[in-house]
């Protein structure tokens, strides 16, 4: 699978630029579209989705022409949108069964075997007589995915899909996530830098509708080894100096007191103690040199 997005652009009626002359090239493996809110993250999926135009630009999944194509592509991409349609009082075994239906699965028995493996592959199959109306959001979202595995699909989109599960139902998603991931391509867009950190091989910044950074995170890891140092502002006067006179990435408050990452080639100073680069710290810096260009 190969998903090429080249000078893509959009603008809002209202103005708003959401998508600058964004080009991106996704290939196989999990992938982590990870940037803030109002990144235009939803603006990238929903038009990789086919379900909005572009002004300019093109995509191309695997010899397809996604912006015109867009028959073609919904059979082979499956799409969990960040806000998840309406939850009836159809079971979860009815819905996947109807939505097989539209998708033009009219054999019975092969689509009584399609629902039961995705019911299985997703942990939905102790819950599948409920009505989905009763779902706890773990199990919604769980769903949501096996709505998207009902086309077969070669894509999967999932656009903020942890945001508001507990712990335990995170993981839970997460691991199926994963599993899916190891046989179809997924792109998990996200504003939470852990989902990438944990599950994806390869990933991309963007903020303000533009692409910062596009690679492994492994090796963005690596390009900060040594750079980034902390130390801990006893007061908001002595945190404003650091602001002013430092690349200050993050600030953390930690018992009350705020600690401050510093990206830096070489020690901005004694009293700054080197520590090990994080995700976040990759994410942060590139947000912030945004922001100060
Ligand atoms: P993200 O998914 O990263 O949070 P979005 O793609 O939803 O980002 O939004 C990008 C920008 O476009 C934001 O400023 C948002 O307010 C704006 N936006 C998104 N959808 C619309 C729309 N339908 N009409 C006008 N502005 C929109």
């Amino acid at each position: 699978m190969a998903l090429t997005i080249t000078g893509l652009s959009k603008t809002y009626p209202n103005g708003v630029r959401a998508l600058k002359n964004l080009s991106l090239t996704i290939g196989n493996l999990m992938f982590g579209l990870l940037g803030p809110n109002g990144a235009g993250k939803s603006s990238l999926m929903r038009t990789v989705a086919t379900l909005q135009d572009a002004d300019s630009g093109s995509i191309d999944l695997d010899g397809l022409n996604v912006l015109t194509q867009k028959d073609e592509v919904r059979k082979i991409l499956g799409y969990l949108p960040q806000e998840f349609g309406v939850y009836p009082k159809l079971s979860a075994t009815d819905m996947l069964q109807h939505l097989a239906v539209m998708k033009g699965v009219t054999n019975k028995t092969e689509r009584k075997q399609m629902v039961e493996a995705i019911l299985n592959q997703t942990n939905l199959w102790d819950v599948r007589k409920k009505a989905l109306s009763t779902y706890s959001g773990g199990m919604k979202q769980r769903f949501g995915i096996a709505q998207a595995l009902l086309a077969n699909p070669k894509l999967i989109i999932v656009d903020e899909p942890t945001a508001g599960l507990d712990p335990a139902e995170r993981n839970r998603f997460l691991n199926l996530l994963s599993s899916i991931g190891s046989k179809v391509t997924v792109i998990l867009s996200t504003h939470i830098v852990e989902d990438v950190r944990e599950l994806c091989p390869r990933m991309a910044i963007i903020s303000n509708g533009e692409l910062l950074l596009e690679g492994a995170p492994a090796s963005a890891l690596e390009s900060l080894r040594g750079k980034i140092w902390s130390k801990v502002a006893a007061t908001d006067d002595e945190l404003r100096a650091l602001e002013a006179a430092f690349h200050v990435i993050s600030t953390h408050l930690i018992g009350g007191l705020h600690e401050v990452r510093v990206y830096a080639d070489s020690s901005p100073g004694d009293d700054f103690r080197p520590v090990d680069s994080s995700l976040e710290d990759v994410y942060f810096l590139n947000l912030t040199r945004q922001a100060r260009n």
